[in-house]
């Protein structure tokens, strides 16, 4: 025990491949409880109990193969002892303090092994406590890896699995769906004129806009700088012409003058495409790319169809 309490305190522990010191533990006190039993055979069975008591520390074992060590050594040795010096073994229950002794050692027995059980129980619960918390730390990790953080709608990761989730709807139903990109004009002269905060101001609100206009079934996401994906579940070309046809409406006539500057005017251009069977995302959102930007080259505010 003074060895073991020796290496803990000194951090000599810390130095060895395993820091519980496993095997220190069971051949001191194998060898101890071993060496009682040879030389005093008559308190057999209080050594054998300890021996038991000991072996019970294998669930320390590093390594299942000496778990599985500690139990096979210990059956052996109590088999060696029995035949070594069976017939000089006794159980001390013939005397008054002989069963003191015994009743001692068994009480011992129990305490060590409750204090195991406790402990084990408290590590359970404050395993099971830990995971929780850890669930629901990925969880807030998923939502932040899928959220812009300025404007609160998803980010480009966030509607990119959206639109992957609804072409594979598609896929599998034939449904149509269309997707719009939408992009800020002259979002550049925000900027220079108002700041980047002002920018960032309009950005936000733009995305709210987005939010309020679409349907509980439709996504919209930040897709990068001033462009945002719209992404129409179960929608014809002719429908999302009419919504898109809105947002560009509503964006317009949203009062941004009351929100950084009287002279403040804010309009978008949209591209939109329909998805084709078979197309991949990328090659869908090339379309609405080139949608948007022959809308920007005919006069930008505009809703250009694929
Ligand atoms: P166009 O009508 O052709 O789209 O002109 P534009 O000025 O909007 O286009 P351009 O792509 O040249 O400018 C986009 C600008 O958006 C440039 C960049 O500084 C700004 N921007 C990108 N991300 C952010 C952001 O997170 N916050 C702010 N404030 N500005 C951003
Ligand atoms: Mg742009
Ligand atoms: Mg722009």
């Amino acid at each position: 025990m003074a060895f073991i309490t020796w290496a803990y305190a000194s951090g000599w522990s810390q130095t060895q491949r395993d820091p519980g010191l496993f095997f220190w533990h069971q051949l001191i006190a194998v060898t101890g409880v071993l060496g009682l039993l040879m030389a005093a055979p008559k308190v057999a069975f209080q050594a054998l109990v300890m021996l038991l008591v000991f072996s019970t520390d294998g669930f320390l074992a590093p390594r299942r193969t000496s778990f599985w060590m500690t139990w096979s050594r210990t059956l052996i040795a109590i088999a060696l002892a029995v035949y070594w010096v069976g017939p000089q073994m006794r159980m001390t229950t013939d005397t008054l303090i002989g069963q003191f002794l015994t009743v001692g050692t068994m009480l011992g027995a129990v305490v060590r092994c409750s204090v195991l059980v406790t402990y084990f129980r408290s590590m359970q619960y404050r395993l099971s406590a830990s995971n929780e918390k850890l669930a629901i730390a990925l969880k807030q990790i998923e939502d932040l890896a899928r959220n812009d953080d300025l404007t609160g709608i998803a980010n480009r990761r966030g509607i990119m699995e959206r639109l992957q989730q609804c072409i594979n709807t598609a896929r599998r139903s034939n449904t149509p769906f269309c997707i719009a990109l939408l992009d800020i004009d002259f979002f550049k002269q925000v900027n220079d004129r108002y700041g980047h905060e002002g920018g960032d101001k309009v950005l936000r609100a733009f995305g709210q806009l987005l939010s309020s206009q679409i349907r509980a079934a439709d996504h919209v996401g930040r897709y990068g700088g001033e462009e945002f994906l719209l992404v129409l579940c179960d929608t014809e070309a002719s429908q999302a012409k009419v919504l898109l046809e809105r947002i560009r409406e509503r964006t317009e006539s949203l009062p941004w003058s009351q929100m950084l500057h009287k002279e403040l005017r804010v309009t978008c251009t949209l591209g939109a495409a329909q998805y084709r069977q078979g197309e991949t995302a990328e090659a869908l959102i090339s379309r609405a790319d080139v949608a948007m930007y022959k809308g920007k080259a005919t006069g930008r505010n505009r809703v250009v169809l694929a």
